[in-house]
């Protein structure tokens, strides 16, 4: 089984080149994250995913998770590096200090979580839906939920889930039926069913809460009837000590095609007369908050994306530098390892260099997170705000999109012993799969980029981001990178025309565009990513002019021209399909079928 190193060099090169870290580091508050400690704590997190979590990611696939009388047993190993992990305070270490956060950037935090997803998914998993939870209460927690809960969700002594599945309810959460009831005492119970509840019940942390979606007592049918409650397993004593058993329960767990270590429960709430469940902010705006929760959730789980795909290029690296077969095709008498076959490269160059470009992606929003919190000037935070509304579908599904093909690559790397599970390629496979589908399916996350994100507002977010891509050609064209200028523009003039297109169809023809969705947003993905790759190029080569001679610069202008020549090009063929693909499929009648 190959090891987890978390990829140091290209980590800071891109928070730094590409995220622009000096820019974070130079907002009101985030004076501390210097690159000395970025780097202090990047090789602390490496250590710790590579030492801690790395080893047991087979061994937890292997095992799964049980139920075992309304408890459920985590794989061996698990509840002690949950333990090490809260302890060492990596919990949430974007959150404020004064709820047990450190105050780091998200730029930083978003790097880090990399390691975590990387070196094991299903443990992973757990503290990401407890810091979409911490943003909930940040944002919508009344003073009196946040003094008991959040320094404890913060430091990750007890976990939170989001509860919004129903066996009715997935994608179309109006049709939720689990419903909260007032109590004589003036508060709410919750009585109903949940599904696919992601560590809704384990034995990692001594309380789990859950951030329930359920009907108001009197609200109206639909989507506008939905709050939102925090109902915790126990509940908290007078002094915010896990007391009384609430009234939930785990039913049953999936057997699912991967993250077998981490236990989807299925959880009943309100058997024995109603779970008592408290409020968040107002009745009937649930879904407004719960989308806080689940932006930063679709952020988080594109770097699972991005950790899972780092980790399939590294397994596929080792693999193919050991294993010898065929002469080369060049000649030679005795027969080589198979990175010499120019094929094998191939793949391995896709597979690193898409990485590097989800990689790039993620950063890059996490920064302008970052700026859009805390920046002084109000049209600079604005700015930052719509590159994130922009890019958050993008990062959630062209990043999962991705690494759903990169770990596929890997097992086309390792040949046969790829779909052999011993080896843990076929792992990364079955665990990223459901990364597409979680957190809003990718259709889900294309519908949202054309209507929301770019129809509805006019195409303006994504204008700015075709402004952004032209000022780095015309640096480009400037730069001894000038022949990296051509694919980019033409790619760049693509997305300008689809964009047109989108925002002229969508009010007269939704159904048209809805059609090539999911292609506009891998063309935002791979624009983007060439985009990113790009700039990296010509940071490095400007570092290189200066004096430095670090060989892993050498590398970036590779991943800008090997994206050059086989992603860029796509993009050309993408604006053909979605301007005149959508008719075909408009035109067949669900009946057809
Ligand atoms: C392992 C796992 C963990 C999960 N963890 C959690 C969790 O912690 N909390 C939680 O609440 N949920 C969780 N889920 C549930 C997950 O979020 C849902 O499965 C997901 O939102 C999709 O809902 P669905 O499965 O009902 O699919 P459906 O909504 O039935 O979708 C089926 C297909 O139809 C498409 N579709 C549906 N509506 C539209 C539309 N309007 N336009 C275009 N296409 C559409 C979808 O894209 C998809 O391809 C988890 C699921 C899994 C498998």
């Amino acid at each position: 089984m190959a090891d987890y190193r978390a990829p140091l060099d290209d980590m800071r090169f891109t928070l730094t080149e590409i995220a622009d870290m000096g820019a974070v580091n130079a907002l009101p508050g985030y004076g501390e994250a210097t690159p000395d400690l970025v780097d202090a704590v990047l090789e602390e997190a490496g250590k710790f995913g590579s030492d801690v979590l790395a080893p047991l990611n087979h061994t937890g696939d292997q095992e799964g998770c049980v139920l075992e009388n309304g408890v459920v047993r985590t794989p061996k190993g698990f509840p002690d590096a949950y333990q090490q992990f809260f302890q060492g305070g990596w919990n949430a270490i974007w959150a404020p200090e004064e709820w047990g956060g450190q105050g780091l950037p998200v730029a930083l935090a978003t790097a880090v979580s990399e390691v975590w997803h990387a070196a094991n998914l299903s443990f992973a998993l757990c503290p990401m839906l407890t810091q979409s939870g911490i943003e909930l209460l940040l944002s919508h927690g009344s003073d009196e939920i946040n003094a008991i809960y959040l320094e404890k969700l913060v430091t990750g002594q007890w976990t939170g889930t989001m509860n919004l599945t129903e066996p009715q309810a997935g994608s179309d959460l109006a049709r939720i039926r689990c419903k909260a009831e007032r109590t004589a005492d003036g508060g709410y119970a919750v009585r109903g069913q949940k599904i696919f509840i992601s560590h809704g019940e384990h034995d990692m942390a001594e309380n789990i809460v859950h951030m329930v979606l359920a009907r108001s007592p009197d609200g109206p049918e639909g989507i506008k009837g939905l709050s939102l409650f925090v109902v915790p397993k126990f509940l908290p004593d007078g002094d915010g000590n896990p007391g009384a058993r609430n009234d939930l329960r785990c039913v049953s767990l999936e057997h699912k095609m991967g993250m077998h270590a981490s236990p989807t429960a299925v959880m009943s709430y309100g058997d024995d007369g109603g779970a008592t469940a408290f409020l968040i902010g107002e009745e009937n705006r649930g879904i407004e908050y719960m989308f806080i929760m689940m932006n930063a959730a679709r952020l988080a789980v594109g770097m699972e994306g991005v950790g899972i795909a780092e980790r399939a290029y590294q397994q596929a690296r080792d693999f193919a530098k050991e294993r010898v077969q065929s002469r080369a095709i060049t000649g030679g008498a005795e027969p080589v390892s198979i990175i010499h076959h120019p094929d094998v490269r191939r793949m391995l160059l896709a597979m690193r260099v898409q990485t590097e470009a989800i990689r790039a992606i993620a950063y890059r929003v996490a920064a302008a997170a970052d700026t859009a919190r805390r920046h002084s000037d109000a049209d600079v935070k604005a700015r930052a705000q719509g590159f994130v509304d922009l890019m958050t579908p993008v990062a959630k599904a062209f990043s999962t999109d991705t690494a759903s093909e990169v770990a596929d690559i890997g097992i086309q790397v390792h040949g046969g012993m790829g779909y052999i599970e011993e080896t843990g390629a076929a792992q990364h496979a079955r665990d990223i799969r459901v990364t597409r589908i979680y957190e809003g399916t990718n259709g889900i996350q294309a519908n949202d980029l054309v209507g929301r994100k770019v129809a509805r507002d006019d195409g303006r977010n994504a204008r700015a981001l075709a402004v952004e891509i032209r000022a780095t050609l015309d640096d480009v064209k400037d730069s001894d990178l000038a022949d990296l200028s051509a694919p980019l523009e033409q790619a760049a003039e693509a997305l300008e025309s689809a964009t047109d297109w989108v925002v002229e169809t969508f009010p007269g023809d939704p159904a048209a565009v809805a059609a090539g969705a999911a292609h506009y947003l891998r063309l935002m993905g791979v624009v983007s990513g060439g985009w990113l790759l790009t700039l990296g190029a010509l940071r490095a080569s400007r570092r290189k002019a200066a004096g430095d001679s670090d060989p892993f610069l050498e590398q970036k202008l590779v991943s800008a021209r090997f994206f050059a020549d086989q992603y860029l090009p796509q993009a050309a063929a993408l604006k053909t399909t979605i301007l005149q693909g959508g008719g075909t499929v408009t035109g067949v009648s669900p009946d057809a079928f």
